[in-house]
């Protein structure tokens, strides 16, 4: 018989957090409350939360314990030193600019590096990432593998990029006009799937011959070393620790939200190897977030980013988080509930059109399935489709995005596998009896990022 050996967790729990039982009737009047919308839930009434993975970790007893050390002077913390040695350590970047989180890195960035009419190619957009690069004056251009546009493709690395478009794009535009490629590990819009180490090097190497620097966007570089790691040849008996090394070793500068990979709450950082870039960053960091040696952290969440850092790249720790996630959509996809392939790191991202196919697209699939889920079983997820793509700025129609999919993002060290068995069980059971599901109408709209605010009635 072969044997097994499961992906259970390297920790045992010391602390716990009680967490509210509702009741199907409770549940009813909470989302209709709420205008069917999960983002307008308070989280008291949510039973198992799967909206987003930022700043939802369970942090460590050392963690904690470095809570309790931190130094709140207003120049030279010592946190700060302690987080910019785990930097150099475990990322390899030389300098560190601390930011209030991922985005205020984004901004120093793009502000330092892109002037107005650049290009700005990415292994597909980030939110934020594009609006800063956007804010600078600079236009993001996709150049992703077209596989990771397919929810179907089973394609291991759907992060990779298409370095003929790439190439072509430079040709197109000139070198001058592209201040630097933007790779994200892992891509969360395409659902938390990993670039390969083969296709970065290929990428340095294209790079260089035109002398164009890579800046990472490395909010999930340890879920993405882990998955080289178990899909890609050659690095089965690496340690995660040597693949992120590997990964950063090939770009030139970083952004980090830390409250996803790092297992914090709050905070980030810019990184990298250039003096002149790092004598700006730091220059500029003292204008938006804060002086050089803190950015907008406090000293104490500093030594617990540091002490994050080091357990994040620990191969058990990460075995057992994506393990985690790969359970569950190991789970649904048993249940023959159709759900984006690969499962990625982070999440499982559900396909609304296929799960209620008597839905058009302006009843809101996704939005009606997260508010079902709800519903039955307490478990709060995310619409990603015609709600958050919004609408056309010129002739005011909705888009109609290609992928309709609601969210379960699951948060790190936070659930158990019981958890995890509740949440399938209840997607299971709302995708088996969705006949009836009627959909939703808008009732009102917000202007800006409407998918926040947005209120509906059942129809
Ligand atoms: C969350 C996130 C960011 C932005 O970071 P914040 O800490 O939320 O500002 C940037 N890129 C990716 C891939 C992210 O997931």
């Amino acid at each position: 018989m072969e044997r097994t050996r499961s992906w259970a967790e390297p920790y045992k729990i010391k602390m716990v957090e009680p967490v509210f039982m509702t009741t199907q009737e409770d549940r009813e009047r909470f989302i209709r409350e709420a205008g069917y919308n999960t983002f307008l839930l308070r989280s008291r009434d949510v039973y198992i939360d799967l909206l987003t993975d930022s700043g939802t970790s369970a942090m460590s007893d050392r963690q904690w314990a470095g809570i309790m050390m931190g130094d709140e002077a207003y120049a030279g913390s010592e946190n700060f030193y302690h987080m910019e040695e785990a930097v150099r350590r475990y990322y390899g970047y030389k300098y560190v600019v601390p930011t209030h989180q991922g985005r205020g890195a984004e901004h120093l960035i793009s502000q330092i590096m892109i002037k107005k009419g650049d290009f700005v190619p990415g292994n597909m957009y980030f939110t934020t990432t594009r609006l800063h690069q956007e804010l600078a004056g600079g236009t993001f251009v996709d150049v992703i593998v077209d596989e990771a546009h397919d929810p179907e493709s089973n394609f291991p690395f759907k992060g990779n990029v298409n370095l003929e478009k790439l190439e072509q794009l430079i040709k197109e535009k000139g070198a001058d006009k592209i201040p630097y490629v933007s790779i994200a590990t892992t891509v969360n819009m395409a659902g938390g799937q990993p670039i390969s180490l083969g296709n970065l090097r290929e990428l340095r190497a294209l790079t260089n011959k035109y002398s164009i620097p890579i800046v990472h966007d490395m909010t999930r570089v340890a879920e993405n070393a882990f998955m080289i790691q178990q899909k890609e040849p050659g690095y089965a008996d690496k340690p995660v620790a040597e693949i992120v090394l590997e990964i950063c070793a090939l770009t030139d500068a970083a952004t980090m939200s830390s409250k996803k990979d790092a297992l914090v709450s709050i905070g980030g950082f810019l990184a990298m190897n250039d003096k002149e870039v790092f004598e700006k960053a730091r220059n500029l960091v003292v204008v938006y977030e804060g002086l050089h040696t803190y950015g907008g952290m406090a000293g104490r969440d500093m030594e617990a980013l540091a002490i994050g850092i080091t357990e994040s790249v620990q191969d058990s720790h990460i075995r057992a988080r994506v393990g985690q996630v790969q359970y569950l959509g190991g789970k649904l996809l048993a249940a023959g509930v159709p759900i984006v392939r690969p499962i990625g790191t982070h999440g499982i991202f559900l396909d609304a059109k296929k799960i209620l196919p008597q839905l058009t697209q302006d009843k809101f699939p996704a939005q009606t399935l997260a508010a079902e889920i709800y519903v039955d079983s307490g478990v709060r997820t995310m619409e990603r489709g015609i709600v958050s793509a919004g609408r056309n700025a010129e002739t005011g129609e909705h888009n109609y995005p290609k992928l309709e999919l609601v969210r379960l993002t699951i948060p790190r060290r936070v659930y158990t596998q019981a958890h995890m068995d509740v949440i399938a069980e209840s997607v299971q059971y709302v995708f088996e009896n969705s006949q009836a599901i009627r959909g939703l109408e808008m009732v009102h709209e917000p202007k800006y990022l409407r998918f926040f605010q947005a209120r509906f009635k059942k129809i």
